[in-house]
């Protein structure tokens, strides 16, 4: 996967492992301070933990999306317990819960009418690995430039009010949104790089993710002369426009294509600059910048034969 501004659907696994995801409850709240080691809050998961929730996940795919050879029957319990046999004890002790409820699926593959049951017993298996994500922490809500990620409350009212529907924009520092990175790839066992990853829209948990710089650019629009800004710092802004944009768009158009949700958040670029308070003439310059500067830096499937209007 190249250049991009999200990783697409790659990032749901399925229906139900979407509703692990919402219903996970950071345990320990904003100050991240007090050490509760088992949760997100403690210690990120390693390298070799992360490798082995990767293999995991990836068996726990095959269950939800009964990726399986066999039919359900002897054959097919054998084939989930040779596979998660593959899969193995994990590496430390705090994976183990997991591993020791996944234990209990493999059996439920017996009869068609327990598969339902087996995925219940997968996402509880789920919800025990979870909370070591940084997804799962409650970030702190705040209203502008800051250092440290938040979820962002301008940017998530402005995107709920476009959709309709409420969304919170997570804004992640450089060394979180590599840590959010890596956790997701093992999760979806995908290979997304973060430094050419500039957001995406998670609809299982109504959160769009954006990179703090991009966030904290958009908070400045409204109150700098853009007019005055460096040129390149003009098209970062674009660009970052062109993020929040499109990831609204996701959730606007939940079926189409990257290069439809990019050509719609292009024409969309000018109102959302002006709800960011930007003036016109501001506005007016990153979409043009948009067009001529930052589009270009696009992989091709972001790309279509869209016209290049910017409303
Ligand atoms: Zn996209």
């Amino acid at each position: 996967m190249g250049i991009g501004r999200d990783p697409g659907t790659a990032v749901v696994r399925s229906a139900a492992a979407a509703v692990a995801l919402a219903l996970v409850v950071a345990a320990s709240g904003c100050t991240g301070e007090s050490s509760t080691p088992d949760t997100a809050s403690g210690e990120p998961l390693s390298v070799t933990e992360l490798g082995w929730v990767r293999e995991y996940s990836d068996w726990t795919i095959d269950v939800y999306d009964e990726e399986f050879d066999s039919p359900p029957g002897r054959e097919l319990v054998d084939e989930c317990r040779e596979r998660l046999d593959e899969v193995g004890p994990p590496p430390t002790e705090r994976l183990e819960p997991s591993w020791e409820r996944a234990a209990a699926v493999c059996p439920l593959l017996s009869e068609p009418g327990s598969l339902r049951r087996a995925k219940d017993v997968v996402e509880d298996a789920d919800d025990l690995v979870l909370p070591f994500f940084i997804d799962s922490k409650e970030l702190v809500l705040g209203e502008s430039g800051t250092d440290r990620s938040r979820a962002d409350l301008r940017l998530s009212a402005l995107a709920s009010t476009a959709v309709d529907f409420s969304q919170e924009v997570r804004c992640w520092s450089d060394e979180d949104w590599r840590r959010l990175i890596r956790e997701d790839n093992a999760w979806s066992v995908d290979s997304e790089d973060p430094d050419e990853l500039y957001g995406w829209q998670d609809s299982d948990t109504d959160r769009i993710h954006m990179r703090l710089d991009q966030c904290n650019l958009l908070h400045r629009l409204g109150s700098e002369d853009v007019l005055r800004w460096k040129r390149d710092d003009q098209i970062e802004a674009a660009d970052s426009l062109a993020t929040f944009a499109h990831e609204i768009q996701h959730v606007l158009l939940p079926d189409a294509d990257e290069d439809q949700v990019e050509c719609a958040a292009a024409k969309e670029l000018r109102r959302f600059a002006r709800r960011l308070d930007a003036t016109g003439d501001e506005a007016g310059q990153l979409a043009q910048l948009y067009v001529t500067d930052a589009r270009e830096e696009l992989p091709d499937d972001y790309l279509s034969s869209c016209d290049e209007s910017t409303g």
